[in-house]
Parts: C-alpha cells; sequence; structure tokens
C-alpha cells in the first residue's frame, strides 16, 4: 500500500470511560496506581502525541503474540513471534527508533512466543530479560537461554504476587505463573496486568482455564478494560465466568491467518463478541492502543481485509508517537476526536503534506446524517474541527448546518470517506455509566 490516507486501513476507536458525573464506573482503578499526574477525567482532548501516554503495540505476528508497551522512551517487550518474525519485531521497533528494550518478557517457551527472541536479542541492548522459569528442552529455548547468557543480560525467573519495575507510572502486576508449576507449558505463562491511570490490560499468553481459576481464587482483580485473550482464542482458554469477571471492553486476539489450529474457535469468538469489541492480527493486522490513563484509542493497519500489508505502519507511528515521525512522508487523514455532548468532529492530518478533502463525507452511526466537505485543504500536522450546528467556516472550523443535536450522547460513531466512497477513519465514543 503506497498512500495509507486513501486506503480504509485505519480505524480509530476511542472510548470513553469516566467521564465527568459518572456515579457507577465499572473500571474504577482498585487501587492507587499513579504517582504521575492524576488523568484527567474529562474525554476531551484524547489526542495528546506529545504527552505522557502509555502505548500498547499488538503485533502482527501471524500465529504468535509479540507485545510492545512503550511509556516516556521506555519499552517493554512481551514475547517474538515465531522464527521467521523476529526481522518483522525487530524492524518494527526500530522503525519506531527503539534502540534499548528495558525490559523483555518471555510468556513461555513455545515457539510462536519466543521464536523470533534471537534476532531481538542481537539487534537491541536489553536491561532485563524475564522468564516463566518453567523449563523446556527445546532447541530455540536453549539457544535463547544462551544468547541472553553471553550477552549478559540479566535473567530474571517472575512468579505471582510479584510487579515488573518498568515506570513508577505503570503498574505492572505479575498474576501468574502460581507458586507451584503446572504441567502444562501454556498454563505457566506469565500473566501480567498492566494498568497506566484507569486504564487496564490483561496479557494473559497462552494461560488457559486453569491459570483463570487460579488467579481469580487467588483473589487478583482481573477487571481489565483491554484483554489480551489467552492461547489465540483456543477453547482452552477464554471461560465464560472468566470473561465476565474481566469484562473487557477490547479483546484482542493475536492469530495467524488460516492458521493450522482452528483459531480463534468460533465458541471462544462468540463470548468474547458478546462480552466486548474483538480485534484480530489476522483481520486488523497490527493493533494499537494509546491511553492517557483516562481514555484510550484502538487503531489498526487493516481495515476489513484479511490481507497483511504493512503500509499502514508509517501512519501509525505518526499518530501513536509524533515524536518519532521522522520517516514519515506520507500523509494520513483521520478522525481524532468526536464530542457526543458538544457535537463536533475532529479530523487530523498527521501526515506531512497537505490533503484536499473536497468532496469528502462525515457520515454518523447508521449514515443518517451526512456532511460533505467544501473546498477545503487540510495542512499537514493541521485538524479541523466539524461543528453540527451553525457558523461561519474558517480555516479550523466548519458548520455542518444543522438545525438540531445529530449525535447520540451515549454512543455514537462518526465515519470519514473520501472522495471515492472509501472509509479511510471511523470514531466510536461511547459512556461506561
Ligand atoms: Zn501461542
Amino acid at each position: 500500500m503506497k498512500s495509507s490516507h486513501v486506503i480504509g486501513t485505519i480505524i480509530c476507536l476511542s472510548l470513553i470511560l469516566i467521564t465527568a458525573g459518572c456515579t457507577d464506573s465499572t473500571d474504577t482503578p482498585s487501587e492507587t496506581t499513579s504517582e504521575q499526574n492524576t488523568p484527567t477525567t474529562t474525554a476531551q482532548n484524547t489526542y495528546t502525541p506529545s504527552g505522557q501516554n502509555l502505548t500498547v503495540h499488538f503485533l502482527d505476528v501471524g500465529q504468535g503474540d509479540s507485545i510492545l508497551i512503550e511509556y516516556s522512551n521506555k519499552a517493554l517487550l512481551i514475547d517474538a513471534g515465531e522464527s521467521d518474525q523476529g526481522q518483522v519485531v525487530t524492524s518494527y521497533l526500530q522503525d519506531y527508533g527503539i534502540s534499548t528494550l528495558d525490559y523483555i518478557v518471555a510468556t513461555h517457551p513455545h515457539s510462536d512466543h519466543i521464536g523470533g527472541m534471537d534476532d531481538v536479542l542481537n539487534n537491541f541492548q536489553v536491561e532485563h530479560f524475564v522468564d516463566s522459569g518453567y523449563p523446556h528442552t527445546s532447541k530455540t529455548y536453549e539457544n535463547m537461554l544462551t544468547s541472553i547468557d553471553q550477552k549478559d543480560i540479566p535473567f530474571e525467573v517472575v512468579k505471582a504476587g510479584q510487579t515488573i519495575n518498568f515506570d513508577p507510572a505503570v503498574d505492572i502486576e505479575v498474576l501468574n505463573p502460581a507458586s507451584t508449576y503446572s504441567d502444562d507449558l501454556n498454563e505457566n505463562s506469565v500473566v501480567l496486568k498492566v494498568t497506566y491511570g484507569e486504564t487496564s490490560f490483561l496479557l494473559m499468553g497462552d494461560a488457559g482455564l486453569e491459570t483463570e481459576e487460579h488467579i481469580m481464587e487467588a483473589g487478583y482483580d482481573v477487571d481489565s478494560d483491554i484483554l489480551k485473550v489467552g492461547h489465540h482464542a483456543s477453547t482452552s482458554g477464554s471461560g465464560p465466568t472468566f470473561v465476565s469477571t474481566v469484562s473487557p471492553d477490547i479483546s484482542i486476539i493475536e492469530v495467524g491467518t488460516e492458521n493450522s489450529y482452528g483459531h480463534p474457535h468460533s465458541e471462544i469468538l462468540k463470548r468474547l463478541h458478546e462480552a466486548s469489541t474483538v480485534y484480530r492480527t489476522d483481520l486488523d493486522g497490527t493493533i494499537v492502543v494509546t491511553t492517557d490513563g483516562s481514555t484510550y484509542t484502538v487503531m489498526t493497519e487493516n481495515f476489513g481485509t484479511t490481507s497483511s500489508g504493512n503500509g499502514a505502519y508509517s501512519s501509525m507511528v505518526s499518530t501513536t508517537e509524533e515524536s518519532e515521525t521522522t520517516s514519515s512522508t506520507e500523509s494520513s487523514v483521520y478522525v481524532t476526536d468526536l464530542n457526543l455532548q458538544e457535537e463536533w468532529i475532529q479530523i487530523s492530518n498527521i501526515g506531512s503534506s497537505p490533503v484536499s478533502l473536497d468532496g469528502w463525507e462525515i457520515k454518523d452511526e447508521g449514515s443518517k446524517h451526512t456532511y460533505t466537505f467544501p473546498s477545503y485543504t487540510l495542512n499537514a500536522g493541521s485538524t479541523v474541527t466539524v461543528f453540527t450546528g451553525k457558523g461561519a467556516d474558517s480555516a479550523a472550523e466548519l458548520y455542518w448546518q444543522l438545525d438540531d443535536p445529530i449525535l447520540n450522547n451515549d454512543r455514537d460513531t462518526a465515519y470519514l470517506y473520501d472522495d471515492s466512497g472509501n472509509l479511510i477513519s471511523k470514531l466510536e465514543r461511547w459512556r461506561i455509566c
């Protein structure tokens, strides 16, 4: 894909997690986890590229897992896919300007999680290597240990109840492996709960029902906004009680196209779909969640396609880490904000070239209303706010000129189409309470 702004590959989706005046939130964090500024409780201005965002990337590595967590110039990598994906992971990290990994976590020694580790270890300075500690006799695992040893990387085995000291503002709690190992490698996966402000991620590795029961019995607060589904959404995990206890808003499945395992399993998919919005790396490509600790945005590489092109990476880089966009020369326009109460939609061009929006359209959920852009060019790095009401157009503000409010204050979506009718971006917001 050559020009990301003309292809409907980017979905922007954001949620209002906590809004002022909510009396009942299911997502109140269980404890104070943050020493930095308290996240704001309003949903406005969620697009803060220069602020302290936590960004979690669920890399499309085919059938396997790889997750990158970035915060404040620090990076933590969880798994690295199969060996043939090592270079994919390495390039992805390098594209973000990462040269040092503060932590690597290997959830467990199966090749679809640690196969690519060799490439990663050879290309990055690694400060800490965290492992489940459960021995495995595979050549891949042995080679990985040898490499870690040769490079003198501190090797740390974690257990449930410990924390990973990534950054004081980001709470990373280890929920598994338990004090006694299971006989099943998957069930010894390092399971992490990552909490930043009011946003939480539960990263299950390949853990299944045994672990799910274990961590619920142990009394861990598994309630999370974003669930990285265990074991590629096979029937070995994601039990009904667990899914309802986690109550995710977003479920993310790392899974390969037409894999031989039948992942994700339809029964598990149905359960996750009923509980949450589901993203899958086989359909969506790489999935990036960015949070300021109060609200979060989900972006995906693809939209509605099973192809695994990587043309959208540069725009994803631009949207999530503006400070590291030196290599992006493509324009990229997308919906960056939607205010249901104040009735406006923000469209940003995060690329480096101006983009003509002549004839582009904004539609709401169900295409009940359509706004057609007049002759208008959105400059590189600029944002335009489209108000649904009446007013005089200017460079930064456009008016739909409608008499009455149109956006549903509880839940609505703004869709952006180019002049050929291609869906370019969408952003959905809703209230939890
Ligand atoms: Zn796996």
